[in-house]
């Protein structure tokens, strides 16, 4: 019998990189990286948003360093995360004019762990190869790791037209999305290469080739993980609002993380108007631990409910238990190590109640329509009590807790 069949999958091998304390690729845990959308200029909304995210489980954070004003703020940034015991490793994203603006903010290059350099946009076509040295050299300087990040959307246009007109002559043109992918797939490799030419070692190097649609995510991912040893970040751009871009995601990169490739994910999630941006950290923990390759916080495992449920007590003392847990998270990681790895099962009725409940660390199965009004509750698959009357919901709650100090406490 399997235990882990996820830890039996072959992964990818890619070769590891350092971003700041954190290793991506090789042999180290698939990381959960996201981005911040404050004004990097604006120190205060930033280092807040920042904290928040690495709070939420965010390993990398990725902040945009668009223009003068903002590369000022990042030394300071990184300055005030440190002192209020943040330690994540930042990531500038730069476009157009990176080159620029890390020569000009030297303490900015310094702060950062690792440069995200968009090969379609690192400069204006004449200069762009000087432009994507002058970055390359600066993280060589600095000893940073860097991140090509080919996007489609700003994919570059001379090597597509290139690789558009040899398709056209060829003796076996294949389709404008296949040669679309194909030019993002040459653009990162390519970039990859010329890194490596200019001196830059191979660990420094993650490549990413993000794309919109999750069949061109797959096919692309599946060539790059292939052709070369580079780490990879995995990311769907674009992926949309609400559940679309959290199914998009997960389909997508399930499928590629399945097969063993990716090293690193960010789900983007477009967010709602005043919404929360660790959202997508919590997407992209919970869809590497529902396939097992990680495990983050607490699973609460809960039947949908049906016909057979008049009340809902048992989505609420569930969803009550979730909460409970996503607060108590930041603390418990101290208190009880190794508590991200507890099931709990909240069921509603005894035809499948007894049964989940019994394939958790600790579950309840709650009366359903005409049952008794009793609630057993199964401890490491042993049933050792039924709870009854007006206070189950929080009984259980209580052996929960109970259940996480004398498994877990130190
Ligand atoms: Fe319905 Fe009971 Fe199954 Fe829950 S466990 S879905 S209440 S039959």
């Amino acid at each position: 019998m399997i235990d882990n069949f996820a830890k039996q999958l072959p992964r990818r091998r890619s070769v590891p990189v350092k971003v700041g304390n954190v290793t991506v690729g090789g042999d180290a845990p698939i990381v959960v990286q996201s981005m911040t959308n404050t004004d990097t200029a604006d120190a205060d909304a930033t280092v807040a948003q920042v904290a928040a995210l690495a709070r939420a489980g965010s390993e990398i954070v990725r902040i945009t360093v668009d223009r003068p004003e903002a590369a000022a703020q990042v030394a300071r940034i990184k300055d005030r995360l440190d002192r209020i015991g943040i330690d994540v490793p930042l990531v500038g994203d730069f476009h157009y004019i990176g080159h620029k603006l890390l020569t000009d903010y030297p303490d900015c290059a310094a702060a950062l762990d690792k440069y995200r350099i968009n090969p379609g946009n690192v400069g204006f076509k004449a200069k762009r190869d000087t432009q994507f040295s002058q970055i390359i050299d600066i993280a060589q300087k600095y000893d940073k790791a860097v991140r090509i990040g080919v996007n489609w959307g700003s994919l570059d246009q001379e090597l597509l037209t290139r690789l558009m007109d040899e398709n056209s002559t060829s003796d076996k043109p294949v389709s404008a999305a296949a040669v679309m992918r194909e030019a993002i797939i040459q653009s990162g490799l390519l970039s990859g290469e010329r890194a490596e030419a200019l001196g830059m070692a191979r660990d420094k190097i993650i490549l990413s080739a993000k794309v919109s649609q999750v069949q061109d995510l797959i096919a692309v991912y599946a060539d790059l993980a292939q052709r070369c040893d580079y780490a990879l970040h995995l990311g769907l751009t674009e992926a949309g609002m609400g559940t679309k871009g959290i199914v998009s995601s997960a389909a997508s990169m399930g499928i590629l993380l399945q097969q063993g490739i990716g090293d690193t994910i960010r789900v983007s999630l477009t967010p709602e108007p005043g919404g929360d941006r660790t959202r997508e950290v919590q997407v992209a923990q919970e869809l590497l631990q529902v396939m097992g390759f990680r495990a983050f916080v607490p699973v609460v495992a809960a039947c949908p409910g049906c016909g057979r449920t008049t009340s809902t007590v048992f989505q609420e003392l569930a969803s009550d238990i979730q909460d409970h847990i996503r607060v108590s998270m930041p603390a418990w990681r101290e208190q009880y190590p190794g508590v991200e790895n507890l099931n709990v099962a909240v069921m509603g009725c005894i035809v499948n109640g007894p049964g989940e409940s019994k394939h958790a660390d600790i579950g309840i199965s709650l009366p359903g329509t005409g049952e008794t009004p009793s609630a057993p509750v199964f401890v490491d698959g042993e049933k050792v009590t039924t709870l009854r009357g007006d206070d189950i919901a929080d009984d259980f709650k209580k052996m929960v807790l109970d259940y996480i100090e004398n498994r877990y406490g130190k």
